[in-house]
């Protein structure tokens, strides 16, 4: 066992996050603790050590903390004053509540990410639409919640002032300049308590245009040395700047012009690092767990191309017999039951030695997917 007999890692929020991040826990032999409101979220049911109860309320999440040695989250949307005070009682905070708290806010991070010198769609915050309309502003632009968007849910454009009376937000929101996007990547960075760093290889993002929601992913990007070397260095500074300890995913995207802009950064294992546990040397959630524990990181190196794509409730049930049956497409379903359409219920990886076999079998895995 790594760390004796009495080791306790606790994890804010047991979406399929927190249960993927188990599964390589149990590699390194921990217990692990799980606080969710949801009785029957996804990590509940692989540890004695579940909690329930609300990782955004104060008292919880400090009764739950007492018990870990180390507390880190899957999610942002956590009590961050607890987290404050379990740091003076001893356990570790990894990430820090100081950074969990400026992710929390789209315009915190805005203003980190321009203090930290790094290049930004330029925003604006406003409290609401009389705000908004009395405002000097040049459309079309992009309206975001500040807090608590999640899968595009946040996110709307406003192609003039007319927009303004029916699509707009009336929650404290930014107004950001559109970007005329050629590619949307992103890069997964890895920072340990003494500062060593590493970064996985980028991958390209596809969105739907309407939704604003990930329809499939590719990677290793296909980026010129150039664009790829600015990522690289932009995560990193990044991860110093934040004084990051663990995982964080960074939003960018390719102008049609090649510049790179970040778009967002969520500091824990994401959606766009899937792909590390069967196409990396080590994936995202070993890469978080020896971050946060001070370990020396491991190898990012990419084992494969791959795709991932998001298994999302249609309503109507895929035909699972057929997408096992084909070879190196590697099926994560999150054990969600019911839901909403659109839920994520899993998702699917793809791996392969080129481009073609993983484009042609993620066709066909979306065409499964789609009925
Ligand atoms: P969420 O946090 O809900 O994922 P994002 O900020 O990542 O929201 O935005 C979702 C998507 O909306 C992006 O991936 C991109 O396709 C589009 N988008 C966001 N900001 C802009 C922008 N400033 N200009 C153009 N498109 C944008």
């Amino acid at each position: 066992m790594l760390f004796g007999k009495q080791f306790k890692l606790g994890i804010l929020g047991g979406g399929q996050l927190g249960a993927m991040l188990m599964r390589s826990a149990i590699d390194f032999g921990l217990e692990v603790a799980v606080l969710d409101k949801d009785a029957h979220a996804p990590a509940a049911r692989y540890t004695s050590s579940f909690t329930c109860g609300d990782p955004l309320n104060y008292d919880d999440v400090l009764e739950f903390g007492k018990q870990c040695d180390v507390i880190t989250i899957e999610k942002e949307a956590v009590n961050v004053d607890a987290l404050r005070a379990l740091s003076a009682l001893g356990v570790a905070v990894r990430p820090s509540p100081d950074l969990i708290e400026f992710i929390q806010d789209k315009y915190l991070q805005k203003q980190f990410l321009e203090s930290a010198g790094v290049p930004t769609p330029a925003a604006r915050a406003f409290n609401g639409i009389a705000e908004i309309e009395t405002a000097d502003i040049q459309y079309p632009v992009c309206q975001k919640l500040r807090r608590n968007g999640y899968d595009g849910t946040g996110v709307t454009m406003l192609y003039s002032k007319y927009d303004l009376g029916t699509k707009a937000f009336e929650e404290p929101s930014i107004i950001e300049e559109l970007i005329d996007i050629g590619k949307e990547i992103s890069i997964i960075v890895a920072r340990n308590p003494s500062g060593d760093m590493v970064c996985y290889d980028p991958v390209s993002m596809i969105f739907d245009k309407e939704k604003h929601v990930l329809s499939f992913q590719m990677g290793p990007a296909n980026l010129s040395t150039r664009v790829a070397t600015e990522a690289f260095g932009i995560a990193l500074k990044i991860a110093e700047a934040a004084q990051l300890v663990g995982i964080m995913a960074i939003e960018m995207f390719v102008t049609k012009d090649d510049r790179v802009l970040v778009n967002e950064l969520a500091p824990r294992p994401h959606n766009s690092g899937h792909h590390t546990m069967e196409a990396s040397s080590t994936s995202q959630f070993e890469q978080h767990l020896r971050a946060i524990l001070d370990l020396p990181l491991g190898a990012t190196k990419s084992t494969a191309k791959s795709a991932m794509v998001n298994i999302l409730d249609t309503g109507s049930v895929p035909n699972w017999k057929r997408l096992a049956a084909m070879q190196n497409v590697h099926l994560h379903l999150y054990g969600k039951y019911g839901g909403r359409i659109g839920r994520k219920l899993g998702h699917i990886t793809i791996a392969g030695d080129t481009f073609e076999d993983v484009a042609a079998k993620t066709a066909a895995v979306r065409n499964l997917l789609n009925g």
